[in-house]
Order: structure tokens, then sequence, then C-alpha cells
């Protein structure tokens, strides 16, 4: 049983995966199970805050409990990847559309609404915002994780490295004078 280390696992607690993206399931209209699942851990509570995995905007919410996926968050990330969280707790939901959303942002918490069997958070991965079944990607690749069943993902509970400061501007003074001090030099020679 793989363990791994994440700090943008959707559980910032222990996780585990208990269905793997692509696996045949005619439950699915795509004939495949279309995301990856992921249920509490250890001593991760039953019904933990989900978190983005990728920085972004929030594109679509349902707040209601039907159909299928349950209550729900879309978002799309920066690199212009669409996320669907799945099945969460009814009112749970911290997000609006629009939202500008980080790794650190409570969406909702995990639940069973919708078709389930039990409490999971279904993740799916798509290019584009239809959903199509040539249209997802396995979630697990882009969070470099093994697609597999029974891994344990934890949360190293680190933060995304700030942006690095702006260079310092050169004070104008001193660039002058250098200016003037490079045409005393090119006068010499
Ligand atoms: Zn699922």
């Amino acid at each position: 049983m793989a363990t791994v280390t994440i700090n943008n696992s959707p559980v910032h607690g222990d996780a585990i995966i208990t269905y793997p993206y692509g696996v045949p399931d005619s439950g699915y209209q795509c004939g495949w199970h279309t995301g990856v699942d992921f249920a509490p851990y250890g001593n991760t509570e039953n019904n933990p805050i989900l978190y983005p995995v990728k920085k972004g905007r929030v594109v679509y919410i349902n707040t209601t409990a039907t159909p299928a996926l349950g209550v729900q968050a879309q978002i799309l990330d920066e690199d212009g990847i669409y996320w669907r969280y799945c099945h969460m707790v009814y009112g749970s939901l911290q997000v609006s559309v629009g939202d500008e959303v980080d790794l650190q942002t409570p969406i909702g918490r995990m639940g069973a609404t919708g078709n389930v069997t039990g409490r999971h958070l279904h993740l799916e991965a798509s290019r584009t915002q239809s959903w199509q079944c040539s249209t997802f990607v396995n979630p697990c690749d882009i969070l470099g994780i093994p697609n597999v069943d029974n891994t344990i993902v934890k949360y190293d509970g680190s933060v995304t490295p700030p942006e690095p400061p702006e260079p310092p501007i050169p004070a104008k003074k001193g660039k002058f004078k250098w200016v003037l001090y490079a045409k005393k030099l090119r006068n010499r020679y």
C-alpha cells in the first residue's frame, strides 16, 4: 500500500483512494469511472473540509443534493483544467461562482449527496467544461499520485511558496551617476 505526501491534497489530513480513475464501470455513461474517489483515512474526521488541488476560479456550483453528482463545485485552474468536486454535504458549500480560490480556500465538506454508496469525494478533471468522455483526464496524473486503490494520500501542510519579490528599482540618482561615470570613462578612452 503506497503512501504519498503532497501539499495540494483535496483533504488537509489523511485520505485514501478508494476507487481509481478509469476503472471499467457500467454505472457511468462513459463505461468507466470518470474521476478518482477519496475517503477519510486514519484520524481524519468523517466529513473533512475539501480544498482546491490547484489555484483557480469557481465556474459552477450545484447547491442541491441532486442529481447524480450531488452538491458540487467546479473550478477552472490556472493551467486551464476544469475540476469537479462532487457529493459534498448539503449546505456545506463555502464558495460562489466567480470566487478566486487557492490551496487554502475551503470549498465545502466531503459528503454523500447524489448517487453514492457512501461518503467520499469524487474528483474529476476535464480539459473542457463539457465533461465528455473524450475530455476527462486522470486527476492522479496531474496530482502526481498513484492511480491505485488504497493509496494513502497525506497532506504536508506547507503553503505554496510566495511569489518572488519584485527586483528593487534602482535609485534614479545612482543610475544617473553611473551614466555620467560611464560617459566620463568613454570620453577618457
Ligand atoms: Zn467516484
